[in-house]
């Protein structure tokens, strides 16, 4: 994988540890999202939910 901006390919995986949750269900608990993000030029490359389930 290389990075669409800068071609780069170190990549560092992080969160912000906001939970992201269902727009029709504010109790629910959600899931934590975890950002790819390239080392050289600070692209978010991808953005997934840790646990796609607790959005159900
Ligand atoms: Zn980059």
């Amino acid at each position: 994988m290389n990075c669409k901006n800068c071609e780069g390919s170190s990549f560092v995986q992080a969160t912000d540890y906001i939970n992201l949750r269902p727009l029709d269900k504010k109790i629910a608990i959600g899931s934590e999202k975890v950002y790819t993000v390239c080392l050289e030029c600070g692209e978010v490359v991808s953005i997934k939910i840790k646990n796609p389930e607790k959005l159900k």
